[in-house]
């Protein structure tokens, strides 16, 4: 469990004081919070229950539209915290529509500047899907992937991940009973933009496990922000032994980043490959909990030209997946700044999801999006250095490998 004081998002109040945000805490986030603001026990999970509403149902950014609250809670609680969300640095709006922010999170303990991650809004004409971060950089160096070449700085908290959907909604206008930003009108919950998550930003979620899982229940809560795990994936480089229990725990779709078809290829191309190999992702895959044709298992497969686009290895990527219920996510290779790779030919690509299509997987080659502003997978990159390692316990703590 995350106690309030240590889970804060801060913000500045007009004296210059840290003032932590209720904004994307759990249940027993708010609790605490609440405990420390002098509610009596026996009103808390009462008191818990309304806040939740405004929060999470409402969207409100301000103590006074808690209507149902009395004046003097309200008071005091905006005395003691902020509803404030990740402050936005930059907002990029590519021209297909997609939007990409760059978000500072609050200095926590010897950190010497404010940590920065990415969140990216993709909308398609029959979805809207928001792209989130989970770890600021990520420890693992797939060599094909700028998030990468940037050190891990540090673990997202819950309030820090689910503050993204929070934000993400503001900024478009997505709450149920929001005003429209633009033309002021009410927005239906029929109309709403972000229908999926994908844990896909930077990070490697699985090395944040409970942060991310408690953010996922608050993001999938019925009374509150209600997005179906259904519409929730999380995407793995394949720390096999989290699999199992991400299955029990949570429940989402999952994702897994293959890349490659053998094991020498994948050592190369996503290197936590050596400590978990292809055989062993495979087993962890056929176990995942509610494994279903309704409930299948997205395989992605970056197109990286002359490395692991050739027909043979179509031919082994089918092999690889039978027996399990698997969608195939054929994704072309968005360049960076100095990267070795190239995408491969469109007509090389079409070939490969030819053979995939044709052993009975619709495979759709998933469009670049955002592209214009890096925003497209694996191109996002924040400025965040790493700081001592003595100074970041928790970045080791994040990551069982390391
Ligand atoms: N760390 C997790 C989730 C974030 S990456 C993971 O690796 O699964 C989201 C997806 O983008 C992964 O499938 C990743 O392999 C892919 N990706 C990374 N860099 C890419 C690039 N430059 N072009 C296309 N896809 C990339
Ligand atoms: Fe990390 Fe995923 Fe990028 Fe690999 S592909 S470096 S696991 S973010």
């Amino acid at each position: 469990m995350v106690t309030a004081t240590e889970s804060q998002i801060f913000s500045l109040d007009a004296a210059g004081v840290n003032k932590p945000s209720l904004a994307g805490l759990t249940r027993d986030g708010l609790k605490n919070a609440l405990a420390a603001a002098g509610v009596p026990d026996k009103q808390l999970r009462m008191r818990v229950g309304q806040l939740w509403g405004w929060l999470y149902a409402h969207g409100v950014t301000s103590f006074d539209q808690m209507t149902d609250v009395s004046k003097d809670l309200r008071a005091k609680l905006a005395d003691m915290y902020s509803l404030d969300r990740p402050e936005i640095v930059s907002e990029q709006i590519s021209v297909d529509g997609t939007r990409k922010w760059l978000l500072r999170l609050p200095k926590r303990g010897h950190e010497m500047t404010a940590p920065e991650i990415e969140t990216v809004y993709i909308p398609e004409s029959d979805r809207g899907t928001l792209c989130i971060s989970s770890q600021v950089g990520c420890t693992l160096n797939c060599s094909f992937c700028h998030t990468g070449t940037q050190r891990l700085v540090r673990n997202l908290l819950p309030e820090e991940i689910a503050g993204q959907i929070m934000l993400a909604r503001d900024r478009i206008g997505d709450w149920p009973g929001a005003e429209r930003p633009l033309d002021g009108r009410l927005l239906p919950v029929a109309e709403r933009k972000i229908t999926n998550v994908v844990l896909m930003g930077m990070g490697e979620p699985l090395y944040n496990f409970d942060n991310v899982r408690d953010a996922m229940e608050v993001a999938s809560d019925d009374a509150g922000l209600s997005l179906s795990k259904r519409r929730i994936t999380l995407s793995t480089s394949g720390v096999v032994p989290e699999i199992a229990r991400w299955g029990e725990e949570s429940g989402t779709m999952l994702a897994i980043s293959l890349h490659a078809t053998n094991d020498a290829l994948r050592d190369e191309l996503v290197p936590i490959n050596k400590k978990y190999p292809i055989a062993e992702l495979m087993e962890a895959c056929r176990n995942y909990p509610g494994l279903s044709n309704a409930k299948r298992i997205t395989f992605e497969y970056v197109m990286l030209k002359g490395v692991n686009d050739s027909l043979a290895e179509a031919r082994a990527l089918v092999r690889l997946l039978a027996g399990i219920p698997a969608k195939i996510n054929l994704i072309p290779f968005n360049p960076w700044p100095n990267t070795k790779y190239e995408c491969s030919d469109w007509q090389t690509i079409e070939r490969f999801a030819d053979v995939v299509n044709r052993a009975g997987y619709a495979s759709p080659v998933r469009t670049p999006r955002g592209r214009d502003i890096l925003a497209a997978c694996g191109q996002l990159k924040s400025e965040s250095l790493k700081v001592r390692a003595s100074a970041r316990p928790e970045a080791d703590a994040a990551d069982p490998a390391a």
